[in-house]
């Protein structure tokens, strides 16, 4: 039996030409795309938008009254969660990892939503899990029917979105050779391989959320290809861990270029945490030659703007005496 699917997004989200910023990098004109998954509505966007469509859909099928999911205070998560719920007529609690903060960013978003906020200071990544566990505990002892969600959505049941995008992608755009994506917990990168059938179509770059991003890609490609009923994807995963800088969360100067780049050459408007890093990863495999000339690529524009409402255009390049950087722990 497919697995359920409940309607969140706006789809199929576009697929747009960046001829110019091509340019500045080297690509021909119609070599250069971007996936606008930025553009997938729910309360400001965001990939988090396709894996909600199948985890709200599975927990209504277990007749569940409450989505309870956490991560960093910018969590596009938690902020994507609490707009789906508030869609479905479900509760919503969100664990934050942080002491609590004047809303910046994702939260002014989490209060306006209504989302029941549990604020669970600096913790990791583990003891966040184990945060949205305590909360998930305490809601049932209630008497709820609470469903619990890991850090950014990040299950199997969640990837499967990323296969149908990778078909979306497919229908919109024929010969395209990469697509390159940033990579928290892997999940989205994960789907896209299962959809797309081949590792050496996607290039991962790694945001510091996990150490073990290309094993964990590489495994849950394998399963939610199986669930989906594909085959296993051919070739080897592709993750460049070489953009991370100082952490999850933290600015590095290769991604505040990039973010400044595609904002004055498309107008287009990336993440500090998360699409800044992977433009970065972009540019750098272009200039090595890790992307040839004549390769077709799609750069997948996941969202998160919100988070540059909380940063500060100061704290994104690493500069000394750059502000505190933002979130610790993962969305
Ligand atoms: C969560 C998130 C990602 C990472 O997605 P994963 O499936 O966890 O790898 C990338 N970009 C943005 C903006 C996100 O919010």
């Amino acid at each position: 039996m497919p697995t359920p699917r409940v309607a969140l997004a706006h789809l199929p989200t576009p697929v747009e030409p960046m001829d110019r910023l091509g340019a500045a990098l080297g690509f021909d004109p119609g070599e250069l795309w971007v996936k606008r998954d930025d553009c997938t509505g729910l309360a400001g966007g965001g990939n988090k938008a396709r894996k909600l469509e199948y985890l709200c859909a599975d927990a209504l099928a277990q007749g569940c009254d409450t989505l309870v999911t956490g991560g960093g205070a910018q969590s596009n998560h938690a902020r994507m969660t609490a707009a789906a719920a508030n869609k479905l007529g479900l509760g919503c609690t969100i664990v934050l990892a942080a002491d609590e903060e004047v809303p910046a960013g994702n939260v002014v978003l989490d209060v306006v939503l209504g989302a029941e906020i549990v604020w669970a200071g600096p913790l990791g990544y583990r003891a966040t899990e184990a945060a949205i566990e305590g909360a998930y505990a305490r809601l049932a002892a209630a008497g709820r029917r609470p469903y619990l969600m890991p850090i950014g959505g990040a299950t199997v049941v969640g990837a499967l979105g990323y296969v149908d995008a990778a078909d979306e992608l497919v229908a919109q755009l024929p010969d395209v050779d990469l697509v390159v994506v940033a990579g928290g917990s892997g999940g989205t990168h994960a789907g896209l391989v299962a959809g797309l059938g081949d590792h050496a179509k996607v290039l991962g770059v790694n945001v510091g959320a996990r150490r073990d991003l290309a094993e964990a890609v590489s495994l849950k490609a394998a399963e939610v290809a199986d669930l989906r009923g594909r085959p296993s994807p051919s070739g080897t995963v592709q993750v460049d861990d070489a953009r991370v800088g100082a952490g999850y969360g933290m600015a590095t100067q290769d991604g505040g270029d990039a973010l400044e780049m595609t904002a004055r050459l498309e107008g287009l408007i990336l993440d500090p945490v998360y699409t800044a890093k992977a433009m970065a990863g972009l540019i750098a495999a272009r200039r090595d030659g890790r992307i040839a000339p004549g390769q077709r690529v799609v750069f997948l524009h996941t969202g998160g703007m919100p988070a540059l409402f909380a940063t500060g255009h100061r704290a994104l390049s690493e500069s000394p005496g750059s502000p505190p950087a933002p979130p610790s722990s993962p969305s």
